[in-house]
């Protein structure tokens, strides 16, 4: 692309997204699922995923059939599996691409189940369980029945079994270390019954970096592999390197003196005679209208002032 044509634009670090992948083999010491829907959080799905790959990840995740279909496509060459619902009338498009798809239903199984069998090549799934998300998923309680009754259906392939943490960014509550022992006791039944799947999985980016008992067979990073922290109380470790920047132009800098007036409601007024830039960035752009924003002039933290 030829930014000197561009006012705004986004710059995304490949090399940041490799290290960061890296990063995630390291301390996690099992396999790396680089999530990589909604546009691969806005870095660019296709992108992402080749370079996650070549760092070492083995799992793409997404949220939607249409997102695997459109990798599958690109030749992207790893596991992928969607981990929201899929429309049984969308099924054939897994099935033909081996895309592994999440089950937490009966009807929706059954559905795959008689498709893959009619078309006579199996469908890969991961069920999900609800271990206290409280949204997608089957309670653990019923976990381990649920997939013996899967077992019975001819056409799929069980390859695994995962669940969702909904506060493992606030590592210092109970929550996480909850649903953990909840999503243990249907892997201890599984286990006993010889039908644990061979991908248990359960970390998100935070779990993965403060849970260690919730790595698993295989982790499931989204924030971490672009570098971002996801929280305060769960800050990424400093080797890892946020890969999006985005940039724009000056386009205009005066002298306004002191007591004059900036912007929308005149929500800032100078204290004295001051150097004030303005930007090709509006909120249209996805710049926050909030006070307290700030920019990196040349490298140097400046204050964004006004209303946006
Ligand atoms: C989006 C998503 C992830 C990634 O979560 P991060 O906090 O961004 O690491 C993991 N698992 C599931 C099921 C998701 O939907």
């Amino acid at each position: 692309m030829d930014i000197d044509n561009c006012t705004s634009w986004l710059e995304i670090d490949l090399g940041a997204i490799r290290n960061n992948i890296r990063q995630l083999l390291q301390i996690s010491k099992t396999n790396v699922m680089a999530v990589v829907k909604a546009n691969g959080y806005g870095h660019g799905m296709e992108q992402v995923a080749r370079a996650a790959i070549q760092a070492g990840a083995t799992w793409c995740g997404l949220a939607r059939l249409e997102e695997a279909v459109q990798l599958h496509q690109a030749g992207v060459n790893c596991n992928l599996l969607v981990m929201g619902h899929t429309r049984p009338s969308f099924i054939r498009e897994a099935i033909a691409r081996q895309i592994h798809v999440t089950v937490f239903d009966a009807q929706s199984a059954q559905d795959y189940a008689a498709q893959a069998q009619a078309m006579g090549i199996p469908l890969h799934i991961h069920v999900k369980i609800d271990s206290g998300m409280g949204r997608l998923g089957i309670f653990p309680e019923e976990g381990a029945s649920f997939i013996r009754w899967l077992h019975t259906l001819p056409g799929l392939e069980i390859d695994g079994v995962f669940t969702h943490f909904a506060r493992a960014d606030e590592p210092s509550l109970p929550t996480t270390d909850q649903q953990l022992d909840r999503f243990c006791q249907t892997l201890q039944i599984l286990e006993q019954s010889g039908l644990r799947p061979k991908w248990v999985h359960a970390a998100n980016s935070a779990a993965t970096i403060y849970f260690p008992r919730a790595r698993f067979d295989l982790i499931r990073a989204g924030v971490a592999t672009y570098g971002l922290h996801p929280s305060k109380d769960a800050m990424l470790p400093d080797t890892f390197r946020p890969a999006m920047t985005w940039k724009t132009r000056l386009t205009s800098v005066k002298r306004l003196p002191a007591g004059h007036g900036v912007s929308y409601t005149h929500r800032y007024i100078t204290s004295k005679e001051e150097l004030i830039g303005a930007t090709a960035i509006g909120y249209a752009d996805g710049f926050r209208r909030r006070l307290g924003n700030f920019a990196l002039l040349h490298g140097k933290r400046v204050p964004v002032v006004g209303t946006v």
